[in-house]
């Protein structure tokens, strides 16, 4: 059976275009899905690459537009299928969430434990949700490999964020260890991923944030928690207008992932124009310090900075320019800086900075006990 999804059809040496129908408007007509496949010798892997799940990050359009190539499908031993807008509606808007639906797109995937038998006091999922909940059925049935790409703040380092893979340990000694063998194998496969992209690597927050940020239900967290797909999820700096220095690292990491996955052959090409910090750790993502207080920042560090637990971070100013407060802002961590959070004038208990800071936690670990104990919500 050839590949296909919605109207676009694989076929061999070839890149096919189309749509998949997402969400029908109250107002007639629908959004839908830019669909690319390049196929290659259709007896290859199937690669899955997404972008563009919110709206202001742009990056992953160019990286995609620029990727995928005639000359790329004629070379692949596999199948590429790309979707270059995962959120239409926030790409039209320019905004993070689409207008159908009150919450972040990324956030709405399936996730492993059951949904709660019908209740009449939950919302249905909204019409995104379940579309969403469609594709994610047609990436199980095809996909052997996913990447998602995003961007993080204006000018932060190009790097990837690497979910932490979760595995049962609350059903028969069988079932566990089962689901344990699963979970580890995705896990070494996505650290092979991860080096074979060759940006810097941060493991995503730690678990109970992780799952209280529901990011096992963002398109690449659902593939390696849900569908235990190799996944990753990757951080292209500045969003609404990429950097062609970026665009072009992350072309190179994305050739040396086919490599690395069978689907292209050739040696490795050189992963240039980012920075790569090196701090000799594994580092988790944290978004961190927090303000004491309302204030203007000016900031004493640069995306890409090396940092040390007691370094000056930030000075903090009343809007007349006085130093105020505790008037410099120290870090907690040791790590390097990944990118300020955007704009310089903060109300109190507000995030300065996304840090990579020191992980000493695994990235393979178990779901915590409350995790199975109540069904799933809805996201309504
Ligand atoms: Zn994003």
């Amino acid at each position: 059976m050839p590949i296909r999804l919605g109207t676009a059809r694989a076929v061999r040496g070839q890149m096919t275009y189309g749509a998949y129908k997402l969400v029908s408007h109250p107002t007639g007509g629908n959004d839908t899905l830019p669909v690319v496949i390049a196929q290659g010798d259709p007896r290859g892997p199937v690669f899955w690459l997404t972008a563009g799940i919110h709206g202001p990050e742009h990056a992953g359009l160019q990286v995609l537009h620029q990727l995928l190539t005639p000359e790329l499908a004629r070379a692949l031993h596999g199948t590429i299928i790309a979707i270059p807008a995962l959120n239409p509606a926030g790409l039209r808007t320019m905004q993070r969430r689409a207008y159908y639906h009150d919450g972040d797109p990324n956030r709405l995937f399936p996730e492993a434990r059951p949904r709660p038998p019908q209740n009449p006091d939950l919302d249905p999922p909204s019409a995104l949700e379940t579309a969403y909940t469609r594709l994610f059925a047609e990436i199980c049935s095809s996909a052997n490999y996913l990447i998602d790409l995003h961007n993080a703040w204006t000018g932060s380092v190009s790097c990837v964020f690497r979910d932490r893979v979760l595995y049962r340990n609350d059903g028969t000694p069988q079932q566990c260890e089962q689901d344990r063998h699963a979970a580890a194998s995705v896990d070494e496969r996505v650290g092979e991923m991860c080096a074979a992209y060759g940006h810097p690597v941060v493991n995503d927050l730690g678990v109970e944030a992780y799952l209280g940020e529901k990011l096992h239900r963002s398109t690449s967290g659902a593939a390696v928690n849900t569908a235990r797909i190799p996944a990753i999820t990757l951080e292209l700096g500045t969003g609404h207008v990429p950097d062609p220095r970026y665009v072009a690292a992350s072309i190179a990491g994305l050739r040396n992932v086919l490599r690395w996955a069978g689907l292209l052959p050739g040696p490795r090409e050189p992963v240039t124009g980012i920075k790569k910090p090196k701090v000799g750790f594994a580092c988790r993502r944290r978004g961190a310090p927090h303000t004491s207080q309302q204030c203007i920042v000016r900031h004493l560090v640069e995306p890409g900075d090396l940092i040390r637990r007691g370094q000056p971070l930030a000075e903090i100013r009343d809007v007349w320019g006085r130093l105020v407060g505790e008037k410099i802002v120290h870090s907690d961590y040791d790590g390097w800086v990944i990118g300020r959070t955007h704009g310089i004038v903060y109300y109190a208990g507000t995030e300065l900075f996304g840090l990579a800071v020191r992980d000493d936690a695994p990235t393979l670990q178990p779901y915590p006990d409350s995790f199975w104990a109540q069904s799933a919500p809805t996201s309504g």
